[in-house]
This record gives C-alpha cells, sequence and structure tokens, in this order.
C-alpha cells in the first residue's frame, strides 16, 4: 500500500496513504487520518516515515486547493507550483514546511536567509549634519572555487540521517488522540540534504560551499535622520545555495548628547539663570550642533519666569528630505534663587520691588492665632512616598488589634 516516497509521478498515493477513494469527503480524510496516524505512531511501535508520509498526505488533501493541484497534476504539480505559486517551491517537503513556516520562503521558491542587523550608533550632531560611516560586515559567500556545490566534482550523496529532505520528524503525543509532528533541520547536512565524499570535498571551503568575506560598506547617515531610522542594504546578508541572501540592516541608535535634547524635528536645550538674570535681562552664546554660535538674549523689561520655555524658529533638526526645512530650538530656562537675603537686602529690595500686599489680620486675631514652623522640603516625591508607607505600616498594625479584642471578648 505505501510506495516509496521518490515514485510520485501519480495522483494517487496521498489518497493510498490514507486508504480512502479519490472521492472521498473531507470527513472521511480526517476519520481515515485519526485511524492511520493512531496506527503508525511512533510512540506506539509505529514507523515513523509512514506516519510522515500518512500526516503529508492529509495536510494536502484537506486542502481544497492543495488537493485540486494534486488530483489534476499529481506531486509534480505541487511541486511545480502550478495554479499555486504563491507558496510552492522545488520539494514538496518544502510544501509541508510551508505550513510550519509560510514566511520563510519566496515566490521563486528559494528559501529566504536572515537579515543581518547590526545598531548603527551616531551622535546628534551626525544626524543633524549628516555622514558617512565606513563599516565592516564579515558574511558567508557562495564559494567561487567550487561554485557553492561543496565538491570538487560537483557530485554529491543523499544524507542519510535525513534522506536528503534536509529536516528530521519527531512526533509527540499530546493525550486526547492528539500528536504534534515538529520538524527540526537535520543536524547532519545542515538543512542541505546531501552530504559529500571526504575526498571530495572542495579545498578551499571544505565541503561548506560557502567561504566567510568580510566587506567594508559605506553607510550614508543622512541629515535629519532619526533613532530607529532603517538603513537597508538590499540582498547584501550571508549566500547560502539555493537561498535568496537577506538583507544587512543598520538601525540607527542616538547617543544622548549633554546639551540638547531631540523630540521629532525639534530641539530642546536646557539653562539656568540666576534670579538677577531672570529679572534684569541676560545673553548668552550658544553653540549649535554645526557648530555655529547663536546670541540668545532677552528683550529689554522682559523677565523670564522659572521652568518656562522660549522657541527660536528654524534652529531646530533639519527635517529628513527636506533638509532646508528645520523645526524648533525650544530653550527651557531654569531660574536659581538666591538661599537667603540679608536684612539690609531685604530693605534694598523693598524700596525697589512691588510693595507686599498689606496684613489683612488684625492684631486681635492674631492673639488668636496658634504659631507655625515651616519645615524645609527639598524633595517632595521622596517625602511623599516615605510618608504612605509609614501610614500603611501604621494602619497594618491597628487593623491587628480590634481582631485581637474580639478573641479576647468571646472568650469572656
Ligand atoms: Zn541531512
Ligand atoms: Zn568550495
Amino acid at each position: 500500500m505505501f510506495r516509496s516516497a521518490a515514485d510520485n509521478s501519480d495522483n494517487t498515493r496521498f489518497y493510498d496513504v490514507l486508504g480512502v477513494s479519490k472521492n472521498a469527503s473531507p470527513d472521511d480524510l480526517k476519520k481515515a487520518y485519526k485511524k492511520a496516524a493512531m496506527k503508525n505512531h511512533p510512540d506506539k511501535g509505529g514507523d515513523p516515515e509512514k506516519f510522515k508520509e500518512v500526516s503529508q498526505a492529509y495536510e494536502i488533501l484537506i486542502d481544497p486547493e492543495k488537493r485540486a493541484v494534486y488530483d489534476k497534476y499529481g506531486e509534480d504539480g505541487l511541486k511545480n507550483g502550478m495554479d499555486n505559486n504563491d507558496f510552492m517551491s522545488g520539494d514538496p517537503f518544502d510544501l509541508f514546511n510551508s505550513f510550519f513556516n509560510p514566511n520563510g520562503f519566496k515566490r521563486n521558491g528559494k528559501r529566504r536567509g536572515e537579515d543581518i542587523v547590526k545598531s548603527l550608533k551616531v551622535s546628534l550632531e551626525d544626524l543633524y549634519l549628516g555622514t558617512s560611516k565606513k563599516i565592516s560586515i564579515s558574511r558567508s559567500i557562495i564559494c567561487s572555487e567550487c561554485n557553492g556545490k561543496g565538491s570538487k566534482s560537483g557530485k554529491s550523496m543523499k544524507c542519510g540521517g535525513c534522506e536528503g529532505r534536509g529536516v528530521k520528524f519527531t512526533t509527540r503525543h499530546l493525550g486526547h488522540n492528539m500528536i504534534q509532528q515538529m520538524q527540526n533541520l537535520c543536524d547532519e547536512c545542515k538543512g542541505s540534504g546531501e552530504t559529500i565524499g571526504d575526498k571530495d570535498r572542495c579545498s578551499t571551503c571544505k565541503g561548506d560551499k560557502v567561504v566567510q568575506d568580510k566587506k567594508v560598506r559605506e553607510v550614508i547617515v543622512e541629515i535629519g535622520m532619526e533613532e530607529g531610522q532603517r538603513i537597508i542594504f538590499s540582498g547584501e546578508s550571508d549566500e547560502a545555495p539555493d537561498t535568496e541572501p537577506g538583507d544587512v540592516v543598520f538601525v540607527i541608535e542616538q547617543r544622548e548628547h549633554p546639551k540638547f535634547m531631540r523630540k521629532g524635528d525639534d530641539l530642546f536645550y536646557e539653562h539656568t539663570l540666576t534670579l538677577t538674570e531672570a529679572l534684569c535681562g541676560f545673553q548668552f552664546v550658544l553653540t549649535h550642533l554645526d557648530g555655529r554660535h547663536l546670541l540668545i538674549k532677552s528683550d529689554p523689561g522682559q523677565v523670564v519666569k522659572h521652568d518656562s520655555y522660549k522657541a527660536i524658529n528654524d534652529e531646530g533638526m533639519p527635517i529628513y528630505q527636506k533638509p532646508f526645512m528645520k523645526g524648533k530650538l525650544y530653550v527651557h530656562f531654569s531660574v536659581e534663587f538666591p538661599n537667603s537675603v540679608s536684612p539690609d537686602q531685604v530693605k534694598a529690595l523693598e524700596t525697589i520691588l512691588p510693595p507686599k500686599p498689606l496684613s489683612q489680620v488684625s492684631e486681635m486675631e492674631l492673639d488668636e492665632c496658634e504659631e507655625t514652623t515651616l519645615h524645609d522640603v527639598n524633595n517632595i516625591e521622596e517625602e511623599m512616598r516615605r510618608r504612605q508607607k509609614f501610614q500603611s505600616e501604621a494602619y497594618d498594625e491597628d487593623e491587628g488589634e480590634p481582631g485581637g479584642q474580639r478573641l479576647q471578648c468571646a472568650q469572656q
């Protein structure tokens, strides 16, 4: 009843494998699959090869589209991707693989290799001005000596470990008649499905088919690029036989700047003023990311409040791919107050500052007031956290007491 996997020219084998007729209904297929899978389950002494065949046949026939292709063209139809080139590839087992890993295959039937992803650390100056970096990347390339065959003669033998399939199957019984089939890359041939005799091995790649290569790439960081942006070298990742190489991808990672902070197209700059500067005017020189010196000064009579912002238009980040346009530069001002003032300074200040509000408390009312003391608070958040913790601990202790008292009452 079971024919060898190599004999796949007709379009009845999958039906034979499951022991059903060509007009079997999906229900018939399910029943037949369950029966055959249980019978051939390796955990119950069944043949793993047969079990695999059963699973494969079922997977194809239960899918109406694939069943139609199979009925019309047989396994070759599945192989050649007729009517179904979306996910068909060279080997029927690739079809099987595609159930597990639909993204691992491309339209042309080649496996897609992994991308090489590297982080590219740049300064904010680099992103402001644009730059290029020479980065050396090592990758595998097809051995030119043997053109990726791995052997001198160009011949290879079927791998004994996986019978040329490149994958090994294992099954697990999950209980309740559920079976999980797992596939792993063949460790003996690393998925190629072939082995090469010792004497026939290519002397350059030692039969690996690929050799290591180091290539310096010039990575262009364009003006205005930002954190997380990707610079892609398409198809320049590791080469392997029958594989479309993935991409080399550089992901921009911006180092923190001591003075500037970027938010989108805008820049933020921290500046601290003394109280005198905040009240009487200030000027300072800001060195921009391109080395230009900007003179920042207040208007006559202008007062700057603590924790306030002022903006300078068109001095922010250049906009990606529109470098002639720029965001805003925000200056965040902090005002430093003196820690204390002497009685003489108070008198002098009172003569020039706006007068204090008149006391609205009468002498009589003052007599009835209680004196208070103002304590310094340095970090209100931390102090509140400490107090909350203290209060909740005190509450926990209180909570224990009424219970204790009740118990005492009950005993009386
Ligand atoms: Zn193998
Ligand atoms: Zn070689």
